[in-house]
């Protein structure tokens, strides 16, 4: 039986290390692509985590929910907010004391129970069919037996799940079980696509597996954890903190990234330049019609005098 409680302890957990198991996979590749004949050649993937480690580490590891939790939670999170899908996970946990009652449970009132997530109407069903397909497949809801599979049959059989794509594959497998995978987010993939790690059109399946190559197995969770923290807080989208960051001699994207700045802060000035210029115009134009009305207020009254038009009237009258 899988506890609910087991995810609740490790929800925000990322603090302690564990011990990984071995892996088979080849000798890390260290190659970057290099994206321009000028300057200094990008930094390869062991630089790169080098210098994050520098700024961000340490990057200790300790199972964050248990796998089945995991997959639970994913699907939860799709198309909806963290807030969300953990209240909606909560609430889940709340009426279901394990997951196979889950499993077990009435779609209707699973979805009672996400609603808050969105798409429940969705979800609720799919959780139901996820949870009885491992059942079907293992047994049980114990998804440990992954650990002691090679990594990529490991990946291949949780993507066989319906709503398990290889980034949750890839979350699955090594923040649960420990595994040398790698979980491609959208920040991780922006950061290894302007550094030049993979390329531009890379998919993040690819990206995921040419990322394992290029570090041992013990720096794969560091190396995730490295960039997520760098695309979350300096290499942010879409306008990256260039002069704030650790890596900018090397990056490949930065004079690109500091050109469009100098031009924005250029089209800033210059928007700044046309406003005081329309504000100066206007200006003019208000004290030029204030001097023309004083002035044909001068010529309307004839000069030493100050009467009215009828006191001129009856004086002219008089007069002639
Ligand atoms: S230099 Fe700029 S674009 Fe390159 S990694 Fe750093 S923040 Fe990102």
């Amino acid at each position: 039986m899988v506890s609910f409680a087991l995810f609740e302890q490790c929800r925000h957990a990322m603090t302690t290390t564990k011990q990984r198991p071995a892996s088979t996979k080849k000798e890390p590749s260290t190659r970057a692509k290099r994206t321009s004949r000028k300057g200094p050649p990008p930094l390869n993937a062991q630089e790169v985590l080098g210098a994050l480690e520098g700024e961000y580490a340490p990057f200790p590891w300790e199972a964050r929910y248990d796998a089945t939790s995991e997959v639970v939670f994913t699907i939860l999170s799709q198309h909806t907010s963290d807030r969300n899908s953990e209240r909606a996970f909560a609430r889940l946990m709340e009426r279901f004391e394990t997951f196979e009652e889950l499993a077990a449970g009435d779609v209707q009132v699973i979805e009672e129970c996400i609603s808050i997530g969105g798409l429940a109407k969705i979800k609720a069903p799919r959780i139901k069919q996820v949870l009885n397909l491992i059942i079907e497949r293992c047994g049980n809801l114990d998804l440990s037996f992954l650990r002691e599979m090679p990594l990529d049959d490991a990946k291949k059989w949780l993507k066989e799940l319906p709503g398990v794509g290889p980034k949750t594959a890839g979350i699955i497998l090594c923040f649960s079980l420990g595994m040398p995978a790698m979980a491609v987010d959208t920040h991780i993939e922006r950061v290894v696509k302007r550094l030049g790690l993979v390329g531009p059109k890379t998919t993040v399946e690819k990206a995921q597996d040419m990322l394992e190559e290029m570090v041992e197995d013990h720096q794969v969770y560091p190396l995730h954890v490295a960039l997520i923290t760098h695309g979350r807080q300096v290499c942010k989208a879409p306008r990256p903190l260039c002069p704030r960051c650790v890596l900018e001699e090397r990056c490949p994207s930065r004079p690109g990234f500091e050109k469009q700045e100098a031009l924005r802060v250029k089209k800033r000035e210059a928007a700044v330049a046309a406003k005081k210029k329309a504000e100066a115009k206007v200006k003019a134009a208000a004290s030029k019609k204030k001097l023309q009305a004083s002035g044909s207020r001068a010529r309307s009254v004839p000069a030493g005098r100050g009467q009215t038009g009828q006191g001129q009237t009856e004086q002219g009258r008089e007069e002639s």
